[in-house]
C-alpha cells in the first residue's frame, strides 16, 4: 500500500491525532490491540428465542469493529445474585456449551471477550436477595437477607468457580463487578456493611470481601487469564469510601492479583446523575485519576467517554491507560475501526439519552439503540446491497428521512433527499438547543456525512410539488415530512403573548420572565429547562459538580458536598389536563434529573387543568372547581403535534404509491427511537 494514497493518509493522520488510543497494551501477560474496551451492558437478549445466538452475532460484530476488548454484561455466580427473574448465571459445566458460541464467534471475528460476574447483591430483583447486613435498596421491592459469614465464604468461593468456568469456556479473563451499588460495595461502603465478623467493621474489614474474591480467583486461573476488578471510583452516596480509601482498596486489589482496575461511578440509588447527558463528557476523570496515581496496573475510565478525542485526552494527560465504552458501542460496532481508519466523522455517536438501552431494560424490555436500531437485534438485520437497486426520492430531512436516506444508499439505492428548509435536522436542531442535549449535534453530523459519503443527493430549500413526484423519475416515494405544533382550542388562544414551542427553541422571540406552558410531554419539559436552566452545566464539569454537589477531592465519604444553588432565570408554571403527576412518562433513567432541576428552580407544576382563557393578565385556568390565573408574560403552547400529510394525500388523490414514515405517519408521541427504527426498517425492505 502506498504511503500516499487517501486511504492511508487517513490511517496515518489517525495514528497522529490518537497515539494513546491506538496504541496496544499489555495486560498481565495478555495484550490488547488497541485502548477502546466495549464495557459490560446488560443487553436482556436472554430473555428472547435463540439468546446464545443472538448474543454471539452482537459481540462478533463489535470484534469485527476492531474494539480491543469486550466484557460481557453481568453472570452472577449464584442464582439468589441475577438482577431479575431468569437472568444471567454461569455457575455449572452444562452452561459451558452456550456460552463457546458466544467466545468462538468473537475469536473467529478477530476479537477477545471477558466475562463479567455480577452479584446483584440487594439490588437483585428476586425475593431471594441477600446483602451483607439488613436495609433495603430504595430502588428494590424487596428486603435482603443478610449473609452469615459462612455464606461469604461460599460466595468467595462461588467467584472463583465462576471464573474457573469462564476459563473453561473461553474467555479470555474475568471482570468481577465491585462498583454500581452491588454485593461488593454493599460490603466495602460502610452505610450498607454493619457486620462485626471478618467481613465488616473496620476500612480491612469491609475490604475483605473483594480481596478474598480476586485472591482466590487468581489462584484458579491461568497466569493468562485476565482478572480486572472494577471498583468504585466515586460512591456518591452519603456512608461511602473516601478518596484516599479507594486508592489504599485500589492497591490491595493489585496486591491481591488483579491484571487491571475498571473504575465504575455512583450507585444506581445516587442522587447524582452519572451517565445521563446532561454529565459533561468525562467528567469522572479526576476519580480515575486518583486511582490510577495509586497502582502500577492498567486503570481503565468509564461513563460518558462517547468519542475518540475524548478517550484519547484522557489517555493522553494520564488519568487512564484505555477506555470502557459500553452505550457508544451499541450505537456503532464499528468505532474503533473508524477511528482507526481515519473516519471518526462517521462515527455514529451515543447521544446518552438512554431511551432505548437504559430505560427498556428498567421496565424489562430489550436493550436496541435509538441512533442504531440493529444494536442487539444483529440477526434479524439483512444488510447487504440490495438485488434491485432503484431510484428514490424521500421528502423531509427531519431523523426518519435522513435515517431512510442513509441506510437506503449505503444498499445501493439511488436516492434524492428533498428538504425545504434550509438544514437538515428537523425537530432535531430544537431538541439540540436544550441544555443537556448538545450531543443532537452529534447525531446531526453523523446523519450529514454519511448522507454524504453514501452518495445520496441532498436538495435543501426545495419544496418539490406532488406534480414533479408524479412525472415517474423515481420509483418510490418516502413521505417523511413530520408534524407541525397542534394549536389547542382555548379563548385567546391568538393573543400576542401566545407562542409555540417552535418560536421559542429556534429563538425567534425574547420570552418574558413569567411563563405559563401548556402541556407537560417531553417538549413541554423541554421548553422548562431551556428556559430556566444552565446549559453550562452539561458541558463544564466544575458547573456540574458544583450544581449537583460533588466534592471532586473525595474527602468526604462518598464525595458528596453542599449543591450550589442560584436564583432562578424565571418563574415558571407548567400545566396540564390529565391529573397524574406532571412528567410521569419522562424517561426513566433521566425524567428524575429533569424534575430534580425543575424543583430545584422553583417551577411550578398544576396537574387537573382546564384552560378558561388567555388575555393581557395571562392565563385563566380552573382546577379541582377553582377559578385561577396564572399572571404571566408569556404562553407557550407544547400541546403535541398533528402529521404534516399534505404532500401524501396529494400523491394519494394522484393514484402515486408512496411510503409514510416518522411523525407524518403518526404523529401522537412521536419520538426520534420510532422515527428511525421505522426508516431503517423501511429501507433494509427495498
Ligand atoms: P406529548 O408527549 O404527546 O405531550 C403533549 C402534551 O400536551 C401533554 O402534556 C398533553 O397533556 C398536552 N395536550 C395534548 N393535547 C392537548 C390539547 N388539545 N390542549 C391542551 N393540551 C394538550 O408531546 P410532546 O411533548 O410534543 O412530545 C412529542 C414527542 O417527543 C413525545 O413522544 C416525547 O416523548 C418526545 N420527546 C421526548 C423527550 C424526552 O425527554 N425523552 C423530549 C422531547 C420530546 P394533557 O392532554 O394532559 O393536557
Ligand atoms: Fe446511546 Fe441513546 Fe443508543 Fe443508549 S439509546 S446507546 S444512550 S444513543
Amino acid at each position: 500500500m502506498s504511503g500516499t494514497d487517501p486511504h492511508s493518509r487517513l490511517i496515518s493522520i489517525a495514528m497522529t491525532t490518537y497515539p494513546h488510543l491506538l496504541s496496544p497494551l499489555k495486560i498481565g501477560r495478555a495484550t490488547v490491540p488497541n485502548r477502546m474496551v466495549m464495557g459490560a451492558m446488560h443487553t436482556r437478549l436472554e430473555t428472547l428465542d435463540r439468546p446464545h445466538e443472538r448474543l454471539a452475532a452482537f459481540y462478533a460484530a463489535r470484534a469485527r469493529g476492531e474494539i480491543g476488548l469486550i466484557l460481557t454484561g453481568g453472570y452472577s455466580p449464584v442464582p439468589e445474585g441475577v438482577m431479575d427473574e431468569g437472568g444471567l448465571v454461569l455457575n455449572h459445566r452444562d452452561q459451558l456449551a452456550e456460552h463457546r458460541l458466544i467466545t468462538s464467534a468473537v475469536k473467529n471475528a478477530g476479537g477477545q471477550i471477558v466475562l463479567q460476574i455480577l452479584h446483584a447483591g440487594r439490588y437483585a430483583k428476586v425475593a431471594e436477595c441477600v446483602s451483607p447486613s439488613p436495609g433495603k435498596a430504595r430502588i428494590n421491592v424487596f428486603p435482603p437477607r443478610p449473609l452469615s459469614t459462612a455464606e461469604v465464604w461460599s460466595t468467595i468461593e462461588s467467584f472463583a468457580i465462576t471464573s474457573a468456568l469462564a476459563q473453561e469456556a473461553g474467555y479470555a479473563g474475568v471482570e468481577i463487578m465491585g462498583s454500581e451499588g452491588y454485593l461488593i460495595n454493599e460490603f466495602t461502603a460502610a452505610i450498607t456493611n454493619q457486620r462485626d465478623d471478618e467481613f465488616g467493621g473496620s476500612f480491612e474489614g469491609r475490604i475483605r470481601f473483594p480481596i478474598e474474591i480476586v485472591r482466590e480467583v487468581r489462584a484458579r486461573v491461568n497466569p493468562e487469564f485476565m482478572v480486572i476488578y472494577r471498583i468504585s471510583s466515586i460512591d456518591l452516596m452519603e456512608g461511602g469510601m473516601t478518596g484516599r480509601e479507594i486508592a489504599e482498596f485500589a492497591r490491595q486489589v493489585e496486591q491481591a492479583g488483579a491484571d487491571m482496575i475498571n473504575t465504575g461511578v455512583g450507585w444506581h440509588e445516587s442522587s447524582v446523575p452519572t451517565i445521563a447527558a446532561s454529565v459533561p463528557r468525562a467528567a469522572w476523570g479526576d476519580a480515575v485519576r486518583n486511582i490510577k496515581q495509586a497502582v502500577s496496573i492498567p486503570v481503565m475510565a468509564s461513563n460518558r467517554i462517547n468519542a475518540p478525542e475524548v478517550a484519547e485526552q484522557l489517555i493522553a494527560t494520564g488519568s487512564a491507560d484505555l477506555v470502557s465504552m459500553a452505550r457508544p458501542l451499541l450505537a456503532d460496532p464499528d468505532f474503533a475501526k473508524k477511528t482507526r481508519l481515519g473516519k471518526a466523522d462517521e462515527i455514529n455517536t451515543c447521544i446518552a439519552c438512554n431511551q432505548a438501552c437504559l430505560d427498556r431494560i428498567f421496565t424489562d424490555r430489550i436493550a436496541t439503540c435509538l441512533v442504531n436500531p440493529r444494536a442487539g437485534r444483529e440477526i434479524e438485520f439483512d444488510d447487504g446491497l440490495s438485488n434491485r437497486p432503484r431510484r428514490v426520492a424521500v421528502i423531509g430531512g427531519g431523523p426518519a428521512g435522513m435515517a431512510f436516506a442513509v441506510n437506503a444508499a449505503q444498499r445501493g439505492h439511488q436516492v434524492t433527499l428533498f428538504e425545504a428548509g434550509q438544514e437538515l435536522g428537523g425537530q432535531l436542531n430544537m431538541a439540540r438547543q436544550v441544555p443537556g442535549k448538545n450531543e443532537f449535534n452529534e447525531m446531526l453530523r453523523y446523519f450529514r456525512v454519511s448522507l454524504q459519503r453514501a452518495g445520496s443527493v441532498v436538495r435543501l430549500n426545495t419544496r418539490i410539488t406532488p406534480a414533479e413526484l408524479a412525472e415517474g423519475h423515481f420509483d418510490e416515494i418516502v413521505i417523511a415530512t413530520g408534524v407541525s405544533p397542534r394549536t389547542p382550542e382555548i379563548p385567546g388562544i391568538n393573543h400576542p403573548k401566545v407562542l409555540s414551542y417552535v418560536d421559542v427553541l429556534t429563538k425567534r422571540v425574547q420570552v418574558g420572565q413569567r411563563v405559563a406552558i401548556i402541556g407537560a410531554g417531553g417538549i413541554g419539559f423541554d421548553v422548562a429547562e431551556f428556559l430556566v436552566g444552565d446549559a453550562q452545566e452539561s458541558l463544564s464539569t466544575t458547573a456540574f459538580m458544583s450544581a449537583w454537589g460533588v466534592d471532586t477531592s473525595i474527602k468526604s465519604p462518598g464525595g458528596l458536598a453542599p449543591a450550589a444553588s442560584h436564583p432562578p432565570r424565571r418563574t415558571i408554571h407548567m400545566f396540564q389536563r390529565k391529573s397524574e403527576s406532571l412528567g410521569k412518562n419522562l424517561g426513566k433513567s433521566t425524567g428524575w434529573i429533569l424534575k430534580a432541576k425543575l424543583r430545584k428552580a422553583g417551577v411550578a407544576m398544576t396537574g387537573g387543568a382546564t384552560y378558561d382563557a388567555i388575555d393581557d393578565v395571562g392565563l385563566h385556568y380552573t382546577v379541582n372547581g377553582e377559578r385561577r390565573v396564572a399572571e404571566v408574560d408569556h404562553v407557550i403552547l407544547c400541546a403535541g403535534q398533528n402529521s404534516n400529510r399534505e404532500l401524501y394525500d396529494a400523491l394519494q388523490q394522484r393514484g402515486v404509491t408512496t411510503h409514510l414514515i416518522g411523525g407524518a405517519d403518526v404523529a401522537t408521541e412521536l419520538d426520534a427511537l420510532r422515527a428511525i427504527d421505522q426508516a431503517t426498517r423501511l429501507a433494509v425492505s427495498f
